[in-house]
């Protein structure tokens, strides 16, 4: 076939990030060239990262040309980053057909934690969830993925490393699985970027079926927003609960293989007045105690538009108590990056106040 680069236009070409080892030695093969092509390729997308085709050096140029007639390497830019005073990084990132993601770099102590986001917009309709007045604008690629990785990268400190990823930045990661299942396969091979399984979160409002997969397909650790322990409230709060009911989810959590289950965290955002009472405690406790499970206590954070409220650190803290009582290992996360809209839940909150008012 003859196909002259002018023939696709930029926007028809495919993102050649999209591509595991295995798409790429499709590829190869169609252009005629031989197998150990594909591993230069990855090596050149997801060790060196270069931002072009003609970076390629070690392809013949004929290679080349076949690359630049049916891919580009996406354009995604970083647009605007906010630095909190605790140090958490907030990056815009601006897509090329003009949809904005964000992306926060948290370093702790130990640790620097990306959180990543996995759709522009969200369907999810969480009621204490800023992304959720988006609704869901579309899906991101593998490409749109990976780029927030690639461009966190460039914008840490000398010295600086990113140590843990989480699929907890704006979007319900399991409504785009498989992109998201590309993605972590990219991210884990050897091939490809070779970071253990063990450091990587995806984080689901309980989308029964995909996470019972996800399980299945790739050990990395699992993340349950949960919030409440009634499904009149959980209907509420996250209305996916109405297809998912609780007993659904749980049961579907006690069941996974015990490697999986191991590695379950449920996150529950505090709301004043609403699942933060002691006896919310003690029914939680009785929901998960077949589970030995992990829970993560969210502060919520505000955001204009939302009338909801913040539990008070003594009410926070006491819920934890309780669940310590009740066996269950309990930690309280803190806020990062509040002051520049950084935190959970508050993406997409500050540059679109208008939305909200
Ligand atoms: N859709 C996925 C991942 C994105 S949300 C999920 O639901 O898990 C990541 C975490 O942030 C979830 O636990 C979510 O409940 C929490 N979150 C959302 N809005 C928040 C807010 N305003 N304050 C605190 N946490 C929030």
């Amino acid at each position: 076939m003859n196909v002259s680069p002018a023939s696709k236009t930029t926007e028809s070409l495919q993102d050649l990030r999209d591509s595991a080892l295995d798409d790429l030695a499709r590829v190869v093969a169609a252009a005629g060239d031989r197998a150990f092509r594909a591993r230069q390729i990855t090596d050149w997308l997801y060790k060196s990262r270069i931002q072009s085709i003609d970076e390629m050096r070690n392809l013949p140029t004929s290679l080349r040309e076949y690359l630049k007639q049916h891919f580009k390497i996406g354009g995604a830019e970083v647009s605007h980053v906010a630095r909190s005073a605790d140090g958490t990084r907030k990056l815009v990132v601006h897509l090329e057909d003009g949809e904005e993601i964000e992306t926060v770099i948290i370093p702790t102590e130990k640790r620097v934690t990306l959180c990543i986001s996995s759709q522009a917009g969200c369907a999810m309709a969480c009621e204490f969830c800023a992304t959720a007045r988006m609704g869901l604008h579309r899906n991101l690629t593998t490409g749109d993925i990976l780029a927030q990785v690639f461009a966190a990268s460039r914008e840490l400190n000398s010295g600086e490393e990113l140590t843990n990823y989480v699929f907890m930045g704006m979007g319900e990661p399991l409504a785009n699985y498989p992109r998201l299942l590309k993605t972590l396969r990219i991210m884990t091979a050897e091939w490809g970027m070779a970071i253990s399984p063990r450091r990587i979160t995806v984080s689901t409002v309980g989308l029964v079926p995909v996470m019972e997969r996800l399980a299945a397909d790739m050990p990395v650790n699992i993340a349950v927003s949960l919030h409440a322990t009634t499904n009149a409230l959980r209907d509420r709060l996250a209305p996916i609960n109405k297809r998912y009911p609780l007993e659904q989810l749980i049961d579907s959590c006690r069941h996974l293989p015990i490697k999986r289950r191991d590695r379950i965290t449920f996150e529950y955002v505090m709301l004043a007045g609403v699942n933060d009472s002691p006896a919310d405690a003690r029914r939680l406790v009785k929901l998960l105690a077949p589970l030995r499970a992990k829970v993560n206590l969210i502060f919520f954070n505000p955001f204009i538009g939302s009338d909801l409220n913040t539990s008070p650190r003594a009410a926070v803290e006491a819920f934890q108590a309780v669940l310590l009582n009740g066996n269950l290992t309990a930690t309280i996360r803190e806020s990062r990056g509040l002051d520049i809209a950084a935190a959970c839940g508050q993406l997409y909150a500050e540059q679109h106040r208008a939305a909200f008012a």
